[in-house]
């Protein structure tokens, strides 16, 4: 028997969610979501649990992930009790509570901490620029070898154990019973929702977004690509540079879109955007914008007078690894497919 949390509304508001007790159970939102099924009611069934504060159903639930936010249950509910905000605060409560530093949590509840971790990360960066007197050079070397250690570091010591601990309460805390054959039969499965996030094509008239999706998820993981394995900026491989290029200008021109869409509220996604969905979007367009920038300069042989677009690419960079990634909303896109496993698993 689930304890229940009456302070648990409270805390979910910290997290976005705001008017989901005025839910009357009329079930619109369930009939119109094209994720239900005649077992598995969404997105009632979260409403419902998080009205009564049962607090260890919800953790032990991957349904927030399985949801991708059409916005068609909101625009349908008579109460206005907007269930889908409800899963996308669900979502962002999720990632606080898999995060075992605890600093998702602050993050995202508190944007006076978050600012104040933006600022530190920029008076390291500036600090570090002073300390080795601002040669372009060093900065540029330091600045390559740091997108390797932050990738290994933050992948090993954040991302992994949270996984772990993502398994923990959905799998191994509820007793579901899982034979190790499963786990690597649905491991297909994995891969296939990290790279194309199929599962956002279930939902109406997403197909579009879906597409920038799949193209931002392409755009991103080429642009790491070939910054750190192929050292972008110091190559003078015409192929590469070219192929540099090609994804920095991917990434911002689809990111330019997502900004767009946040700042005119143009969809259900972005109707009540928080800090954290706006800091995601804004410093993935800055990091495509600003590699493109500095690659150019250095092919303009004008980077040594301009190092200060270095530095800022550098800032945003350091802020987007150390930040955004571990604590912010890149992981959603980890979690939302590694919850696609964990259903194949469930469902043997
Ligand atoms: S449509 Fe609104 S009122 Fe009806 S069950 Fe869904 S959340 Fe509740
Ligand atoms: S936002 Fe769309 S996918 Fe998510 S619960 Fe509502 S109708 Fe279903």
């Amino acid at each position: 028997m689930s304890r229940i949390n009456p302070e648990f509304s409270k805390e979910l508001r910290k997290y976005g969610a705001f008017d989901f007790n005025a839910c009357y159970n009329c079930g619109n939102c369930t009939a119109v979501c094209s994720l239900s099924t005649a077992e598995s009611s969404f997105p009632r069934e979260m409403v419902r649990l998080s009205v009564l504060g049962l607090e260890e159903d919800i953790q032990a639930s991957l349904k927030p992930w399985e949801c991708y936010y059409c916005g068609e249950c909101s625009t349908l509910c008579p109460q206005e009790a907007d269930p889908g905000e409800l899963m996308m605060s669900l979502r962002r409560y999720l990632t606080a509570k898999y995060d075992w530093t605890g600093l998702s949590g602050l993050l995202y509840k508190y944007l006076p901490l978050t600012l104040t971790a933006f600022a530190l990360t920029l008076m390291g960066v500036l600090y570090f620029a002073h300390a080795v007197d601002y040669e372009l050079s060093t900065m540029l070397h330091i600045g390559h070898i740091f997108e390797g250690i932050a990738i290994g570091t933050i992948g090993l010591f954040i991302l992994l154990p949270n996984i772990a601990r993502m398994w923990y309460f959905t799998i191994l805390k509820p007793k579901v019973k899982v034979p190790f054959s499963n786990y690597v039969k649905s491991m297909g499965e994995l891969f296939v929702h990290m790279f194309t996030q199929k599962r956002a094509l279930g939902c109406d008239d997403n197909q579009f977004r879906w597409f920038e999706h799949l193209i931002l998820v392409i755009g991103y993981l080429s642009l790491l690509f070939t910054t750190v394995a192929l050292n972008w900026f110091s190559t003078s491989n015409i192929l590469i540079i070219s192929f540099g290029y090609l994804v920095s200008v991917i990434v911002f021109i689809v990111t330019i879109d997502f900004v767009n869409s946040r700042i005119k509220k143009q969809k259900a996604v972005s109707q009540h955007s928080q800090p954290s969905d706006l800091f995601f979007v804004i410093w993935l367009f800055f990091m495509g914008f600003s590699a493109f920038m500095v690659r150019l300069f250095i092919d303009l042989n004008i980077l040594e007078t301009n190092k200060w677009l270095y530095i800022f690419h550098l800032t945003v960079l350091v802020q987007w690894a150390l930040i955004i990634v571990p604590f912010g909303k890149w992981t959603h896109f980890l979690y939302r497919s590694f919850a696609m496993f964990f259903v194949k698993l469930k469902e043997g």
